[in-house]
């Protein structure tokens, strides 16, 4: 994760959206014959940053949240009498397709402004079979206004509304014989996602979710350990989940499970950050025991970060992960995350040419200089869609 491959003099070729060639310039120049060049001489050019984590598709905001968690109201207690997800819960099943669509946009902008070119983004405002069809149809959407690839997550199972308190057996029966196999049939998820921890699914209820998602053709992913270890990791190893993300309380017995299964450890360091609580992943232990980390942004009405910059620099500076570690856990690794490595994630022919100016000398400059958008140019599919700080095509 720490080799970049960093080439001085460099230059990109692209040819109808995709990478044709890369490389010291002077051979570039001699394998390509260019129309039109861009010149970005003294600045940084990176891929597109891949967000493998964000829960974009909601309505209204959350900000008086903050205050509450400062006063000493734990994520479990705000939940539990009605507000977080379900306060959300309650906005977004109120707005119309079109009202929840021109939100989504909104914040799939901000990403976008601050370099994140694929992002997936996971259902579960909803929590109905009307609602999350709904908000699984915005985010196939999102891709005709705005620049950017959408990998859509299906996570009916985020919490359990609160009309079946009581019974999350038959919430959970629901979106197994429901809701997910409308989704698969008309392919409007690719992943399925499940919110395991105690209080919410258990990991009887996950695993019965995460297998009938499997059954019918989607990949899993599992919010794994974010509370309490109840081994989300070691399920997701079990089931040969793409990612088991979060993982603050794993043990490392189920990180390794997960690192033998070929799963990815997905690292949000923004999540603990805006819950107000202590915990950490161990995203260094994850590196030395050869499991790979991505970071994403965890974006959602009680994180709003958009920006992939800010947990570069959080990796950096609180979990000891190094720029260069953390540009891989948000470019290559990332799209490893979300499986659009063969399309996304790192500059090399064949891939779409989603690219980053960065007005930077090095690349350590990302998660050294904190809170500033170091962004200059973004380039989707080789067009420039983002110039001084303004969304320019579409
Ligand atoms: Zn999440």
């Amino acid at each position: 994760m720490r080799e970049l491959s960093v080439v001085k003099n460099g230059a990109v070729a692209i040819k109808d959206g995709r990478i044709v060639a890369c490389g010291p310039t002077a051979r570039v120049e001699r394998e390509t014959l260019a129309e039109k060049t861009l010149d970005v001489s003294g600045k940084i050019v990176m891929p597109g940053f891949v967000d493998p984590h964000t829960h974009p598709v909601f309505v209204g905001t959350r900000e008086q949240e903050l205050t509450t968690k400062i006063e000493g109201k734990s994520y479990m207690e705000i939940l539990r009498s009605g507000g977080g997800i379900l306060r959300s819960v309650r906005e977004t099943r109120r707005a119309t397709k079109q009202q929840l669509l021109e939100a989504t946009l909104g914040h799939i902008r901000e990403m976008l402004l601050q370099g994140t070119t694929t992002i997936e983004v996971k259902s579960g405002y909803g929590l109905t079979p009307r609602d999350e069809i709904k908000s699984l149809e915005v985010a196939r959407e999102l891709e005709r206004h705005v620049p950017v690839s959408v990998v859509p997550t299906f996570l009916g199972a985020h919490a359990i509304p609160q009309e079946y308190a009581g019974k999350p057996e038959d919430y959970v029966t629901l979106i197994v014989e429901e809701m997910i196999p409308e989704i698969a049939g008309r392919k409007l998820a690719k992943f399925c996602d499940v919110f395991c921890e105690q209080g919410v699914f258990s990991g009887e209820q996950s695993k019965r979710i995460l297998q009938a998602a499997k059954v019918l053709g989607l990949k899993l992913k599992v919010h794994a350990d974010e509370f309490s270890d109840t081994g989300g990791a070691a399920l997701a190893a079990e089931l040969g989940a793409t990612s088991a993300d979060h993982l603050l309380k794993s043990s490392p017995e189920n990180l390794r499970k997960l690192a033998n299964a070929g799963g990815i450890g997905v690292v949000l360091p923004g999540a603990p950050l805006t819950l107000l609580i202590d915990d950490r992943p161990d995203a260094r232990g994850m590196i030395e025991m050869g499991l790979p980390v991505a970071i994403g942004t965890d974006f959602s009405p009680s994180c709003w970060m958009p920006s992939q910059q800010l947990p570069i620099g959080l990796a950096c500076n609180m979990l000891r992960i190094t720029p260069a570690e953390a540009i891989t856990a948000t470019t290559v690794n990332a799209a490893f995350a979300v499986e659009m490595q063969n399309e996304v994630g790192s500059i090399v022919p064949g891939k779409h040419a989603d690219m980053l100016i960065l007005d930077a000398p090095n690349h350590q400059h990302l998660g050294y200089r904190l809170g500033v958008n170091l962004v200059e140019r973004v380039i989707k599919d080789g067009n420039v869609v983002v110039e001084d700080g303004r969304i320019v095509s579409s």
